[in-house]
C-alpha cells in the first residue's frame, strides 16, 4: 500500500498488528450482539481507546449512547500502542510554525498539553487501574547532530511559554547518562497500559447505561434529522449522531488527503534491575523524521519502538520483523548500554499519520450528523482525549474557531 492510501474498511485486528505486546489481554466482556434494532442519541462505531473515551465523556454529559465493535474491544491499534502519552506533537513546534504560523502551532501544542492534563485528571477521578504514571519527557537531539539543532525548538517553546528546559551535552550526560548533543526535558506527559485504560473507560460507560454492542457496522445513511447504521446481522441502529472511531479502518466515505498509514515496530525487554533504568523513567524520544521512542513499564521493562515505514501488507511486515527488532535492540544498546536487550515481547502495528502531525477530528464533510475521530501519529491517545472533548462540545452545538484546525477537509499544507 502506498502512502496516502487507506486500509480497506474490512481490515481486521490481524491486519493492524502482529506479534505480542506486553499488555494483559482484556476480556471484551459486556459487548453483546443486539436482539433487536436500537435507538439512541449517539452511536459510536469502534471501541478502542478513542471510542471508549468518547463513550465515557458523552455518557457523563447525560447522552444515551451505544458503543459498537465487531471484534474484541480495545484489541485493535490500541493493544499495539506503546502508550506514551506525550503532549509534544510529532511535528516540532518549529515545523508546525512553518506550516501554519506561530499562533496556530502554539494553539495545537497547548491543546495537546491540556489533553494530557485532562486525561490524567480523568484517570484519577474515575480511579482507573491502568498503570497510569505522570512522566517527564526527554526529547533528544538526533544521533548525528550538534546541540544547536535542538536550540531553535527550545527557543520557540520558551516564546510560547510551554514548560520544559534545555539540557546541553554536559547536563544531559550528567543527569541522564545519555550521550547526545542535547535534549529538552519537559514535565506534563504520562504513560499507561492502553488496554486497561480503554477497557476501564468502557466499563465506566457501561455502568452509566451505555449499551455495548457486538456488531459489524456496514451501512451508513444520514439524513438531516438522524443517522441509520445497518449492522451485518441485519439489525439497525438509529441515532441522532454517529461518531466514527474505527482507528485506521475508515469507511469509504471518509477520506483525507492528509492521511497515510505507516508500519511501526516495538519490543519490550524483560523486567530490568531498577538500578539499571534511567532517571525518573522519563519518556524518551528523538527529534527527526524516523525517530525512536522509549519508555519503561511499572514492572521495570524497557519498551523501545521505531523503524517506521509506509504500511505494507501483513506478510511483508512479518518478513521484516526479525531485522526490525534486531535494529531496535541495537538502538537500545547504543542509547542505554546498561540495559539487558533480550526481547520478551516483540510486535508491530499500523500507525496512521497526517502530513501536518495533527489529528482529523470533526464532522465528516457533507454529513453533519456524522463525526470522525482519528487520533493519528505518535500522539494517538492524547488526541483521542482531545477528540472526545471536541465531539462532545460539537454535538451539544458548541463551536470554537480552533475546531477548524483539526477539520477533516482542512487544506493540505504546501
Ligand atoms: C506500535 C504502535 C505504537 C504506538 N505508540 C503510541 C504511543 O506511544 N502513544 C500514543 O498516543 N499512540 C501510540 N500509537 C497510536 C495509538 O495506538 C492509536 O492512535 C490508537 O490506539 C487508536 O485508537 P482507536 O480507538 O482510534 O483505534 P483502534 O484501537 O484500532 O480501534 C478501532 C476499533 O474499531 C473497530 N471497528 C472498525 N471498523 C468497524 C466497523 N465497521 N464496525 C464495528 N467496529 C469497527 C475495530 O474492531 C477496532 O476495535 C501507537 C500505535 C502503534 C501501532
Amino acid at each position: 500500500m502506498a502512502p496516502d492510501q487507506h486500509l480497506d474498511q474490512d481490515a481486521s485486528h490481524g491486519d493492524l498488528r502482529e506479534g505480542r505486546p506486553p499488555w494483559p489481554a482484556g476480556t471484551g466482556e459486556g459487548f453483546v450482539a443486539p436482539r433487536e434494532s436500537l435507538t439512541c442519541d449517539v452511536a459510536i462505531v469502534g471501541a478502542g481507546i478513542t471510542g471508549s473515551l468518547v463513550a465515557e465523556h458523552l455518557s457523563a454529559r447525560g447522552l444515551d449512547v451505544v458503543l459498537i465493535d465487531r471484534e474484541q474491544a480495545s484489541h485493535g491499534s490500541t493493544a499495539a500502542s506503546t502508550a506514551m502519552l506525550l503532549w509534544e506533537i510529532d511535528r516540532s513546534l518549529v515545523e508546525l510554525t512553518g506550516l501554519y504560523g506561530f499562533e496556530r502551532a502554539v494553539r495545537a501544542y497547548r491543546l495537546s498539553l491540556s489533553a494530557v492534563a485532562g486525561l490524567t485528571g480523568l484517570v484519577g477521578a474515575l480511579g482507573l487501574s491502568c498503570s497510569f504514571q505522570p512522566r517527564s519527557s526527554l526529547y533528544l537531539a538526533p544521533g548525528d547532530s550538534q546541540s544547536h539543532d535542538i536550540l531553535p525548538e527550545f527557543a520557540l517553546r520558551r516564546r510560547a511559554e510551554l514548560p520544559g528546559h534545555h539540557l546541553d551535552f554536559a547536563a544531559l550526560h550528567g543527569t541522564f547518562e545519555i550521550d547526545r548533543a542535547g535534549a529538552i526535558l519537559s514535565p506534563g506527559s504520562a504513560e499507561a497500559d492502553p488496554v486497561a485504560l480503554a477497557t476501564g473507560l468502557a466499563d465506566v460507560a457501561a455502568k452509566r447505561r451505555v449499551r455495548l454492542v457486538s456488531g459489524d457496522a456496514r451501512d451508513f445513511d444520514a439524513t438531516d434529522r438522524e443517522v441509520h447504521i445497518g449492522l451485518a446481522d441485519g439489525h439497525e441502529i438509529k441515532a441522532g449522531h454517529m461518531v466514527l472511531a474505527t482507528g485506521y479502518v475508515m469507511p469509504d466515505f471518509v477520506r483525507s488527503g492528509l492521511h497515510q498509514v505507516t508500519s511501526t515496530w516495538a519490543m519490550a525487554t524483560g523486567p530490568q534491575d531498577p538500578a539499571r533504568l534511567w532517571r525518573d523513567r522519563a519518556l524518551i524520544w528523538e527529534a527527526g523524521e524516523a525517530y525512536h521512542y522509549l519508555r519503561t513499564t511499572t514492572d521495570g521493562r524497557i519498551i523501545i519502538g521505531g523503524g517506521d515505514e509506509p504500511f505494507d501488507e501483513q506478510d511483508q511486515r512479518l518478513d521484516k520483523a526479525a531485522l526490525k527488532h534486531e535494529a531496535l535492540r541495537a538502538m537500545l544498546a547504543a542509547l542505554w548500554p546498561r540495559a539487558s536487550t533480550e526481547a520478551a515481547y516483540a510486535w508491530s502495528g499500523a500507525f496512521g499519520e497526517t502530513g501536518d502531525g495533527l489529528p482529523l477530528i470533526g464532522p465528516v464533510p457533507g454529513r453533519r450528523r456524522i463525526f470522525a475521530a482519528y487520533g493519528y501519529g505518535g500522539n494517538g491517545i492524547t488526541f483521542s482525549f482531545l477528540a472526545s472533548r471536541m465531539i462532545g462540545a460539537m454535538i451539544a452545538g458548541e463551536t470554537a474557531a480552533w475546531h477548524d484546525d483539526f477539520a477533516l477537509d482542512r487544506d493540505k499544507p504546501g
